[in-house]
């Protein structure tokens, strides 16, 4: 079974998804981190991405459509994947769709975070990442024990390039022209449930999990 957690940037995908994809028995694929990654590895694909990942607007659909297949061609994901941060576009949710019926495939579930957007620029503009391994802190509600180092693996600390205050208010502008409309297609194809996702880590990871469909 396929998973989507949906919602703008900032609104706990990356935060929840580890455990929902545990939950779900399927891997986590979030083409934000695969593009991260490119980055870093300093790939055509990363520089590329770069030029759209620095202004606040999305890859091109073709660019982000083959990456993500390539992706669900890998072994692992044969049973289905959990999706963080695709689709994002109509165009991808159309491919998407086109691509998991043509291999008799669905989207058992799509989980919806509704953060309002104060207090999304808030929580964004706190958020910490490690360079190392990804993990994700928060300066004030969950900072790394030692400042600027990571609990799991003793990295770098720091503030994503793009979450700077100017580039999450493109990369909001970006979710309302672009994102939010997706949502209208994946509830004509799949279960959407609405999760309130302001609060503490725990308590909106209890209300994700409640929703999940049960194996
Ligand atoms: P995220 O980590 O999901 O917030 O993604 C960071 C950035 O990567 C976005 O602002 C986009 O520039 C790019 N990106 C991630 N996922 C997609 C996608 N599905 N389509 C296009 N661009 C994406």
């Amino acid at each position: 079974m396929n998973a989507v957690l949906f919602g703008p940037p900032g609104s706990g995908k990356g935060t929840h998804a580890k455990s929902v994809a545990a939950a779900l028995g399927i891997p986590h694929v979030a083409t934000g981190d695969i593009f991260r990654r490119h980055l870093k590895e300093g790939t055509e694909l990363g520089q590329l991405a770069r030029s759209y990942m620095d202004k606040g607007q999305l890859v091109p659909d073709s660019v982000t459509c083959d990456l993500v297949a390539s992706r669900l061609e890998e072994a692992d994901a044969g049973g289905g994947v959990l999706f963080d941060g695709f689709p994002r576009s109509v165009a991808q949710v159309e491919w998407l769709l086109g691509w998991l019926a043509a291999r008799g495939g669905s989207i058992g579930v799509v989980v919806n975070l509704l953060v309002p957007d104060a207090e999304i620029v808030q929580r964004i503009a706190g958020r910490r990442a490690c360079l190392g391994c990804g993990a994700t802190y928060h300066a004030r509600a969950n900072p790394p024990a030692q400042a600027g180092r990571c609990d799991r693996c003793g990295g770098d600390v720091v503030q994503r390039a793009d979450d700077g205050e100017d580039i999450v208010r493109e990369r909001l502008a970006t979710y309302a022209r672009e994102t939010a409309p997706v949502l209208a297609v994946l509830r004509g194809a799949a279960p959407v449930v609405d999760v309130d996702g302001v609060g503490g880590i725990e308590a909106v990871q209890a209300r994700v999990h409640a929703v999940l469909p049960r194996g």
